[in-house]
C-alpha cells in the first residue's frame, strides 16, 4: 500500500473507512482533561461496547421480576442462552455450530481439552510448545504432564526462533516435527503469539502434525476477532481462547472452545463430565447416567453465568455486523500504515519485531526498543497512549480495526519519536 507521512493524509484515511462509525458503538476511556486516549490496549483488554448495560440490565430486570421462572420464561431463557452466541461464534472461528461453545475461562477449558486430547503413552507422551509461549499455557501443560507421571524436562519440546532471529520459522516447525513427531502426543501453539505477534501458520502445522499421529490443539487468546479462522476447514482438532481480548466480552469473560467434528461422537475421549454436559432431553429426569449432548456442549460442566454471556452476546452481535473480512481488511491496512510510519520517522532505536508480511501477523506490532524501552513506554502513556510494556524489552502496541482509527496511529508514531 502506499501511504503518505503527513497528518492530512491520516484525516482522509479515516474519512474513506467504511467501518468508521462502529467507533460509536464503544466506549472510548479518557485522559483527565476530558480528551480521548489512544487505546492501543485492545489485544489485552477489549473496550465496552455501549449495548452491553443494556443487554445485561435485561437479565437483571427477568432476574428481579422472575427469579428462578427466568431459566424458562426470561425474554432470552436463560436455559438455552449460551446457545444464543453459538452462530455468531463459529463463523467468528471458521467453524459448524455444533464445534463451539463458549464456556468456564481459557486455561480451564485448556485443561479440559488436554483431559481429552492430550493421552500419553510411553512411547508418544510429548508436547510441543512455543518456547515463549504465555506463561499460563506453559504451566497448563507442565501440569498435564506431571499429573501424568511424566517429566516436563523431557516431555516439553520448547520451540525457540533460530539464534539471533525473534520470529519463528515454518520450515523450522515443520521439520521439527518431522524428526520428532513420532514421540510428540500433542502439539500446543498459540495462533499468533502474545509477546512477537508472530500468527502462526495453522494449517501447515496442523498437516504436519497429523502426519505423524500427533493431535494439533491452538490458543487462540490473541486471533479470535484479529485474524480470519477457519479451522474446521484446516482441520485443527480443538481449540481454547478468551473473548476479553479483541472480542470485547469484558473482564473475566467466559471463554471459548473449538472440537473438530470428527472428535465429537468418539466415546473413547477421555472427558470430565457435569450435568450441563448432560443430553439436554433426560438432563432434568436426574438420573445417573451421563449421556452426552452429541456437540461440544457436552463438555460444559456448569450452567454458564448468563450476565457474561449478555455481555459477550453485546460484542459478538457487533463482531457479526461488521463481518471478520472488512474488519481483517481494516486491520491490515492500520497495521500496515503504523508500520510506514515508524518506517519513515525511525532514528534506528526501534526494531519492530512482528513479521512483515501481513499473512504471519494480526493488529499487533511489537517494538522492540534498543535503550530506554521502559522510559519510552512512561513517555507515551503520560502522551494518552495506552499500551502495554512486556518484560525483557518490547512495547506491544494493538491498533483495532473496530475502534482505532489512522489518526490514532499517527499520533502515536508522532508520540513514540517526539
Ligand atoms: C491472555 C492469555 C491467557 C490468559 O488466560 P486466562 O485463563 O484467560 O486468564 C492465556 N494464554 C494466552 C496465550 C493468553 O494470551
Amino acid at each position: 500500500m502506499n501511504f503518505k507521512p503527513d497528518r492530512d493524509y491520516a484525516s482522509i484515511l479515516d474519512s474513506q473507512d467504511p467501518l468508521k462509525s462502529y467507533r460509536d458503538k464503544f466506549y472510548i476511556p479518557q485522559k483527565p482533561n476530558g480528551e480521548e486516549v489512544i487505546y492501543f490496549a485492545g489485544n489485552s483488554l477489549g473496550l465496552q461496547p455501549k449495548s452491553v448495560g443494556a443487554n445485561v440490565e435485561q437479565e437483571l430486570k427477568d432476574w428481579g421480576t422472575m427469579g428462578v421462572e427466568g431459566h424458562m420464561h426470561a425474554k432470552n431463557p436463560w436455559l438455552p442462552y449460551h446457545e444464543f452466541l453459538t452462530k455468531e461464534t463459529a463463523k467468528l472461528v471458521g467453524a459448524k455450530l455444533e464445534e463451539v461453545v463458549n464456556m468456564n475461562s481459557l486455561t480451564v477449558n485448556l485443561h479440559l481439552m488436554m483431559v481429552s486430547f492430550y493421552r500419553p503413552t510411553p512411547q508418544r507422551h510429548k508436547i510441543l510448545i512455543e518456547a515463549n509461549a504465555f506463561p499460563s499455557d506453559h504451566y497448563a501443560v507442565q501440569s498435564q504432564i506431571k499429573f501424568h507421571g511424566y517429566n516436563p524436562a523431557e516431555a516439553l519440546i520448547e520451540m525457540k526462533p533460530r539464534e539471533g532471529e525473534a520470529i519463528i520459522r515454518t520450515e523450522d516447525i515443520e521439520s521439527l516435527i518431522k524428526k520428532e513427531g513420532d514421540s510428540i502426543a500433542l502439539i500446543m501453539f498459540a495462533g499468533v503469539n502474545y509477546y512477537t505477534g508472530q500468527a502462526f501458520d495453522f494449517e501447515s502445522i496442523t498437516k504436519a502434525g497429523h502426519e505423524k499421529w500427533c493431535v494439533v490443539g491452538f490458543d487462540l487468546a490473541h486471533a479470535a476477532g484479529n485474524l480470519i479462522l477457519n479451522l474446521h476447514d484446516w482441520d485443527v482438532d480443538f481449540a481454547v481462547w478468551c473473548n476479553y481480548k479483541y472480542l470485547n466480552g469484558g473482564p473475566g469473560a467466559i471463554g471459548g472452545a473449538f472440537v473438530h467434528k470428527k472428535h465429537l461422537l468418539d466415546m473413547n475421549i477421555p472427558k470430565f463430565w457435569g450435568w450441563w454436559g448432560q443430553d439436554k432431553a433426560t438432563r432434568f429426569l436426574m438420573r445417573h447416567n451421563f449421556q452426552p449432548i452429541p456437540t461440544v456442549e457436552s463438555w460444559q460442566l456448569s450452567n454458564p453465568p448468563i450476565l457474561q454471556l449478555a455481555a459477550l452476546k453485546a460484542s459478538l452481535d457487533i463482531f457479526d455486523e461488521a463481518g471478520m473480512d472488512a474488519l481483517r481488511g481494516k486491520s491490515e491496512k492500520l497495521t500496515g500504515y503504523m508500520e510506514y510510519l515508524i518506517d519513515e520517522k525511525n532514528d534506528g532505536n526501534i526494531e519492530i519485531i512482528t513479521p512483515k508480511g501481513v499473512k504471519q501477523r494480526g493488529c499487533q506490532l511489537s517494538l522492540r526498543a534498543k535503550t530506554n524501552g521502559k522510559s519510552i513506554h512512561k513517555k507515551l502513556n503520560r502522551a494518552g497512549v495506552v499500551c502495554d510494556w512486556r518484560e525483557p524489552d518490547v512495547i506491544r502496541v494493538a491498533p483495532v480495526p473496530m475502534y482505532n482509527t489512522f489518526t490514532d496511529v499517527w499520533k502515536f508514531v508522532e508520540n513514540l519519536f517526539k
